[in-house]
């Protein structure tokens, strides 16, 4: 395909009735238009599939483009927004190519995020299956809830992936910890805690008491390693059986129009019907609702390089390996690509531990004042290091009058043993009447704690976690 730079005039409307009327122009100027998009998802794609080995990349991008240009656009009926059909066209069509590239054996080390076998999986297999039996004879639409959070989502991208306010999937989630929890014979209201943390249904004062109890109560300690152990073996057994395509699955544009709000009436309740029985087409809504939030983050980085500003994304959307890879590929050594590598290592110490953080944790102390787009990093590696009191002096006031730095102050507090004044700054914030909800959260996990405790590591890690995506938007403002 010839490289044709869009026109400033161009939109989506005009670039499809343009190649509709055959314009020979148009695909190439609408490739270029959504170019990062297509390489976000055939990135994402390629990591799945490939665990982070991203050589294929490149050579992945021009296949997906081919897929456009064997007229596969020409079908568009225009039910969903052309942004979310070409994503779903592209993951669709990779991953059958990739399918018939790969052998059986490489899907098995790629599944999401599970960073190696564990031997405690094997042990829970058992669970594992009467889970699973527990489940289908739950309504039918509980196993679409428990696929969606073996596939990773949160209960907020639970809901933005079935179009349901966030306190409805946890109401869902709520009754199926529930249910999975009386499967434990000796300690069932235990066992609902500990599926409460695991399905992601509890709030964040809860996991605040939940995670203290752990740390305080080895036989829950066990309880809940015991449920995480089941919650994986669950998701190997769920995730590596093949499911036959139906003649009632949605085809690329039904999966797009699902997922982007442009099915409506009785079109997305026939969807939501199917979807909620379909493990296939719940794991391509799954997806595809995560393409999309990447290809939204893209937005955050408009102005940078395209491979910088991919890397970017993967890395606000909690693919941090896949973004430090993207970072090395460019091979750029500026500020830019030096802070994107350092926070998609924070984003990895979260995920591997944190002793393989490979940070500079020390700066701080050498040069005292770190300059403003470093202090939040400096901040974060602190914050995973234990070393609290780093993290707050790596805080000015100046900086902790912005939403980023004042969660960082206040999470440095409220983890430090020895500080004080947690909690009068987080009825401060709150009073503020704050509505980053990041904030929010920090706010109230600091005022769930008893007078005199720490916010468990935990639930440091969690709000660390939180924070990648501010710190980014942060650094685009700097850098
Ligand atoms: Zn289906």
């Amino acid at each position: 395909m010839s490289v044709v730079p869009p026109r400033p005039d161009d939109d989506d409307q005009s670039l499809v009735d343009a190649l509709h009327s055959g314009d020979e122009d148009a695909l190439p100027r609408l490739v270029a238009r959504h170019e990062r998009a297509l390489k976000a998802v055939t990135v994402r794609v390629v990591d799945e599939r490939r665990g982070g080995t991203l050589e294929e990349v490149p050579a992945c991008v021009k296949v997906s483009c081919r897929f456009l240009e064997e007229g596969l656009l020409e079908d568009y009926q225009r039910t969903a927004t052309l942004r979310c059909f070409l994503a779903s066209l592209v993951r669709s069509r990779l991953t059958t190519y990739l399918q018939d590239v790969t052998p059986p054996a490489t899907h098995i080390a790629a599944l999401p995020s599970t960073a190696s076998i564990f031997l405690d999986e094997v042990l829970a297999e058992e669970p594992a299956i009467r889970v699973g039996g527990v489940v289908d004879r739950m309504q039918p639409n509980m196993g679409g809830f428990l696929r969606l959070r073996l596939r990773g989502l949160d209960r907020e991208d639970i809901g933005r992936c079935l179009g349901l306010p966030a306190e409805t999937v946890r109401g869902h989630l709520e009754r199926l910890a529930k249910r999975l929890g009386e499967l434990d014979d000796d300690e069932p209201a235990y066992a609902e805690i500990a599926w409460r943390m695991v399905l992601d249904a509890a709030p964040i004062d809860e996991r605040v008491a939940t995670a203290q109890r752990t740390l305080r109560d080895g036989r829950f300690r066990q309880m809940r390693s015991v449920v995480e152990s089941t919650f994986r073996a669950l998701r190997t057994r769920e995730l590596l059986k093949l499911h036959p395509k139906s003649a009632e699955c949605l085809d690329e544009e039904g999966a797009a129009a699902f997922v982007d709000g442009s099915a409506r009436g009785p079109d997305r309740t026939r969807a939501e019907g199917h979807i909620g029985t379909c493990p296939r087409c719940i794991d391509a809504v799954a997806a595809l609702t995560m393409d999309i939030r990447t290809i939204e983050a893209l937005r955050t980085v408009q102005g940078w390089d395209a491979e910088l500003a991919v890397a970017a994304a993967c890395i606000a959307t909690a693919r941090y390996r896949a973004g430090e890879r993207l970072v090395d590929t460019a091979g750029r050594g500026d500020g830019r690509a030096r802070a994107l590598t350092r926070l998609a290592r924070i984003g990895q110490s979260l995920v591997l531990g944190v002793q393989e953080i490979v940070s500079e944790p020390s700066r701080v102390v050498a040069t005292n004042v770190p300059s403003d787009a470093d202090a939040p990093l400096v901040a974060l590696e602190a914050l995973l290091n234990d070393d609290t009191h780093t993290a707050d002096r790596a805080i000015d006031d100046e900086l902790a009058r912005g939403t980023l730095g004042a969660r960082l102050r206040l999470v440095s507090l409220a983890a430090d043993p020895r500080a004080t004044g947690s909690r009068a700054l987080a009825e401060e914030l709150l009073a503020k009447s704050h509505s980053d909800p990041g904030l929010v959260a920090d706010a109230h996990a600091t005022l769930a704690l008893p007078e005199g405790s720490a916010l468990p590591r935990e639930i440091v890690i969690e709000r660390v976690r939180d924070m990648i995506p501010a710190t980014l938007k942060y650094l685009t403002r700097e850098l």
